[in-house]
């Protein structure tokens, strides 16, 4: 993990926010690599979502929606977190990710949570856990905090209102804290915590204007926020991040089936870019674990370095979510079938609230997911001083590097930078994303794209000048073949195409 986060910023894969101000907690830049690696994985999230079905279309919805959204959908009033704070070591974490300890056993744990503290003993509480970072039961009650990112709309100034509305008076906290609450409501609306409510609220729209039939999915990618209490493992959770969600509507009853495919569907694709497939899994949901509208779900797995984590949720959230939106706006968001028979009068004619399978996935966390899966180490070789040395290398699948390929003049003079562009704008004009590169040693070069996943190296030399034809080198075995130039063209296509 250490390595992947400096070399993310030696190579401008990723920079902390405002660095020169001394950064901003949880916050993210991604930088010139970082943003061709999380495009091209949002990319390919769509292309297979919802450019390569017939069933699925595309939604992009402003991140601000009506406050009322956020009341249908329960986040204002559940989009609380019991949160807990550790009185041994001042850790504060949520109640429901702390590890779990039988209520009445004994644990060890030293103070201050410090590796050389003084050893205590306490007994696990009634609530069945222990602090994640010192192993304390010595905890405060649980508190609710609300992740969500409140800003007011429009010219009001609440603030201004309030301070002349109670300027002179003399109040209990209560009732300041009441009238604060009340006024800023007026003006109050929220960053979206996910980006899955807009496919709903929309849902009626676009299945009339698309004329779609179910079953039918509306997929969404984009960022979200939640004001996360605990931040952890650099950008895998964060307060601003992105999102790739889609909503599967399906008829009741066809829910398992629907599920069955699609999680299936979405650990496969992981698999198609990943190096080690052994690294991933599928988790079911204990029954316990599910969200109270959920039937079922699963979530794709990734094994991080700190341990099993997830990716995506993939969730069987029934009619839950149109029900609520239909009972809080009065506007129905039913589906009509003609042809189908209705179970209850035993006609055709078949109207009902779909049921939903989300399939919902983290583009931000899937970048450092790709990072963690592509870094490697290549074998030893002797550096300019004949010792052996071990080289980064980033094994990214071709369709998320970055770059595709790298154009390197040997030298820079004898025609060869002329011709090296040349190759760079006919690249261009296929559309792959090339990079001309002629600083330093052919070596250092190779070693620079290397480290940012370019799986092949176009080398122009004396020869090339002549007979058209150039080295390229792959990435991942480092083998040199020469070949005429138009064929690098299709050498690197044919690698992209596959997938
Ligand atoms: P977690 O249990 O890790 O907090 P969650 O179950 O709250 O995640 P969902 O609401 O299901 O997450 O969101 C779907 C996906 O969005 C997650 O699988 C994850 O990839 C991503 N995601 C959620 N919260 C964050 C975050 N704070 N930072 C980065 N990615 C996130």
């Amino acid at each position: 993990m250490k390595e992947v986060i400096s070399l993310s910023k030696q190579r401008g894969f990723v920079f902390q926010s405002s660095e020169i101000y001394g950064g901003l907690k949880s916050c993210y830049d991604y930088g010139p690599l970082g943003v061709e690696l999380k495009r091209n994985i949002m990319n390919e999230w769509w292309r297979s979502m919802v450019h390569e079905r017939e069933d699925i279309v595309g939604l992009d919805a402003s991140i601000i929606m009506h406050p009322r959204v956020w009341e249908a959908s329960g986040h204002l009033a559940g989009f609380a977190d019991p949160l807990v704070d550790c009185r041994n070591c001042k850790e504060r974490f949520r109640a429901d990710k702390a590890p779990r300890a039988q209520p009445g056993s004994d644990v060890d744990y030293t103070e201050g949570g410090k590796k050389r503290g003084k050893p205590l003993k306490g007994k696990v509480g009634e609530r069945g856990y222990v602090c994640p970072v010192c192993g304390s039961p010595d905890l405060s009650e649980e508190r609710k905090f609300n992740l969500m990112f409140r800003t007011s709309l429009g010219p009001v100034d609440a603030m201004q209102e309030l301070a002349e509305m109670l300027a002179g008076k003399s109040l209990p906290a209560e009732e300041i804290r009441r009238l604060i609450d009340e006024k800023v409501k007026e003006s109050a609306v929220y960053l979206r915590p996910e980006t899955a409510q807009a496919m709903f609220v929309q849902f009626a729209n676009i299945q009339q204007a698309l004329a779609l039939k179910i079953p039918f999915g509306i997929a969404q990618m984009g960022k979200s926020f939640r004001n996360e209490v605990t931040v952890e493992h650099f950008i895998f959770r964060s307060c601003e991040f992105e999102q790739m969600e889609m909503e599967y509507f399906v008829e009741p009853g066809k829910q398992k089936e629907a599920l069955e495919h699609w999680k299936t569907e979405r650990l496969n694709w992981y698999l198609r870019y990943a190096n080690d497939g052994s690294r991933f899994r599928l988790r079911r949901h204990a029954p316990d674990e599910l969200a109270h509208y959920a039937d079922d779900c699963y979530d794709v797995e990734y094994l991080y370095p700190w341990g099993w984590g997830e990716l995506e949720g993939i969730a069987s959230r029934t009619d839950y979510d149109l029900k609520k939106h239909s009972e809080h706006s009065g506007v129905p968001l039913t589906y009509f079938d003609q042809e189908e028979v209705d179970p209850q009068t035993g006609k055709k004619g078949y109207r009902f609230t779909p049921y939903v399978i989300e399939p919902a996935a983290g583009a931000t966390r899937a970048t450092l997911m790709f990072l963690l899966d592509a870094f490697a180490y290549d074998n030893p070789r002797p550096d300019s001083k004949g010792e052996a040395k071990r080289r980064r290398v980033l094994k990214l699948h071709p369709r998320l590097a970055p770059y595709k390929v790298a154009v390197l003049p040997l030298v820079k003079r004898d025609d060869m930078p002329e011709l090296a562009r040349e190759i760079v704008r006919q690249f261009f004009d296929a559309g792959i994303n090339a990079k001309y590169d002629e600083q330093h040693s052919i070596g250092k070069r190779y070693a620079r794209h290397d480290e940012v996943g370019t799986p092949y190296c176009l080398t122009v030399d004396g020869d090339s000048v002549k007979d058209g034809t150039v080295t390229i080198r792959e990435r991942d075995t480092t083998a040199q073949e020469r070949i005429k130039i138009d064929e690098a063209l299709s050498v690197v296509r044919k690698r992209l195409e596959k997938v």
